[in-house]
């Protein structure tokens, strides 16, 4: 599996004036488990687009440096190819559900690559179990909790079997139960069948137990990047930002 490198990166949205990435520099080693943390603003959505590939193909604006999984540069691929090599989950998992019932839904994207059906059956099926929703497999999806319909969102993204999956605030709109649920399937995901993940994530407390390492953006620089053991030992960056950090 090839690590994620983001090489010098900057980028200005179409019509603003000031970058909101500012020469972003980041290597992720395949199968690290990354928290992305930071203030509103900061620019963590658009460079988890950047990763997914969507800058600069589907956003508008100017955009410089590379973003690399392993050796083939994302950001110039188009975006289906794109999506074969890199995951992306956003916050409302309405957004992403295009389908009637679960089992359609992460069936999608395998059958627009024009899979044998034996393989696309073998990945929906797999999709389901890594996400523990197989028993919801005929269910339609105005029928599910917010937990579980972002867990078809992660499902259908796994059926594309990119094994790098960025997710942006997933568990932003979940109750408790559903952030667990969807907490613990990524912690499964990585740990026991090696996904990298760059989770997007305010709920820092729940997360960091889980992470081998923790970035903090500050105006489109990261200005933290530590194991979670060292990312709080000098508090004045994350107290200057107000974003909480966990009891260590
Ligand atoms: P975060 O996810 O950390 O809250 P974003 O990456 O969404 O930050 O946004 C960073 C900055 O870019 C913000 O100032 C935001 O207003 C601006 N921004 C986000 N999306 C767009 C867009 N489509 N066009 C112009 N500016 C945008
Ligand atoms: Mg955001």
């Amino acid at each position: 599996m090839p690590d994620l490198h983001v090489d010098n990166v900057s980028f200005i949205y179409a019509g603003a004036s000031r970058a909101v990435l500012r020469s972003v520099q980041l290597t992720i080693p395949a199968g690290e488990f990354v928290l992305l943390a930071g203030p509103s603003g900061c620019g963590k959505s658009t460079l988890a687009l950047a990763l997914a590939g969507l800058i600069p193909s589907r956003i508008a604006g100017t955009f410089e440096g590379h973003v690399y999984l392993g050796s083939q540069e994302i950001g110039t691929m188009e975006v289906h190819e794109a999506a074969q090599h890199i995951g992306i989950v956003f916050q409302n998992p309405d957004e992403q559900l295009v389908h009637l019932d679960v089992e359609s839904e992460v069936a999608f994207g395998p059958e627009n690559l024009a899979l044998p059906h034996s393989e696309v059956e073998q990945r929906v099926a797999t999709s389901l179990a890594y996400t523990r929703m197989e028993y919801a497999r005929k269910l339609e999806i105005f029928a599910l909790s917010g937990g579980q319909k972002q867990r078809v969102a992660i499902a259908a993204t796994l059926a594309m079997q990119s094994r790098v999956l960025v997710l942006d605030e997933p568990t932003s709109d979940l109750d408790p139960v559903g952030t667990q649920e969807v907490l613990s399937v990524l912690h499964t995901l990585n740990k026991q069948y090696g996904w990298t993940i760059v989770l997007v994530e305010h709920k820092i407390d729940e997360v960091v137990p889980w992470v081998d390492r923790v970035l903090l953006m500050d105006a489109g620089h990261i200005i933290v990047d530590a194991p979670p053991r060292n990312a709080f030992r000098d508090l004045t960056a994350w107290q200057r930002l107000e974003v909480s950090v966990p009891q260590m």
